[in-house]
């Protein structure tokens, strides 16, 4: 499935609405370059749980968690892993195979580490289109 958004506030509707239609073991992986809007997705996915506090970019935390929506919502930004195994002492286990539902920037960093099943979505800019503009793949949602 393609979405394409036009504005920061179209890619949090399209997040917010996959939100609330998101499930407790899901895992979604969110590719993207910097800036391409990993973090505003996960703002509006967020909204979609039913989160009201802030979500703001865990890049330094690595794993930011938010126990106030309809399920556990645990986003990760890996970008500044050193290594996997550094994933252990963070937790994942709970995460990705509990009662929440993950969300993960920068993916392929941590490649062995994921479930079987995942929902993939990428973010991709086109200048041509404009700076505002966004092509939003989203892969894996049907076989869930
Ligand atoms: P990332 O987490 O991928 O590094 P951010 O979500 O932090 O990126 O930042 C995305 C930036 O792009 C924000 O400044 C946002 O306002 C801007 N932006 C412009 N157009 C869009 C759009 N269509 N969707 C999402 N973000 C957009
Ligand atoms: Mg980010």
């Amino acid at each position: 499935m393609i979405r394409e958004t036009f504005s920061e506030e179209e890619t949090i509707a399209l997040a917010r609405d996959l939100g609330s239609k998101a499930v407790p073991g899901q895992v979604y992986r969110l590719d993207g370059d910097l800036g391409a809007g990993k973090t505003v997705f996960a703002r509006g996915f967020a909204e979609g749980l039913g989160i009201t506090e802030p979500v703001s970019s865990p890049t330094f935390q690595i794993l930011k968690e938010y126990h106030t929506g309809r399920i556990p919502f645990y986003h990760y930004d890996v970008y500044r892993l050193s290594d996997e195994s550094e994933m252990d002492e963070i937790g994942y286990e709970d995460a990705f195979y509990g009662a929440g539902v993950s969300l993960v920037e920068w993916p392929e960093r941590i490649e062995t580490l994921f479930p079987e099943k995942c929902i993939d979505i990428k973010i991709e800019t086109d200048p041509g289109k404009g700076f505002d503009y966004r092509r939003i793949s989203i892969e894996g949602l049907q076989d869930q």
